[in-house]
């Protein structure tokens, strides 16, 4: 991963991390990396967050 994909990626996480706060709701977003409309939620089950912008394909599942 270079480091602008990993700043990308930490910026895209950070939001994704202060918008999606509880577990088992589909949270959307705006894209930090694009502007565009992403959504994510965290697993009811083991808390896990997932997210996902589809416009520039930026995912994170942890
Ligand atoms: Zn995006």
């Amino acid at each position: 991963m270079s480091k602008v994909e990993k700043d990308d990626f930490l910026k895209f996480l950070e939001v994704a991390n202060e918008t999606i706060k509880e577990k088992g709701k589909i949270y959307k977003f705006r894209c930090p990396l694009c502007g565009n409309e992403a959504e994510g939620s965290k697993n009811t089950y083991n808390g896990h967050l997932f997210a996902k912008c589809k416009n520039c394909d930026m995912q994170i599942i942890e």
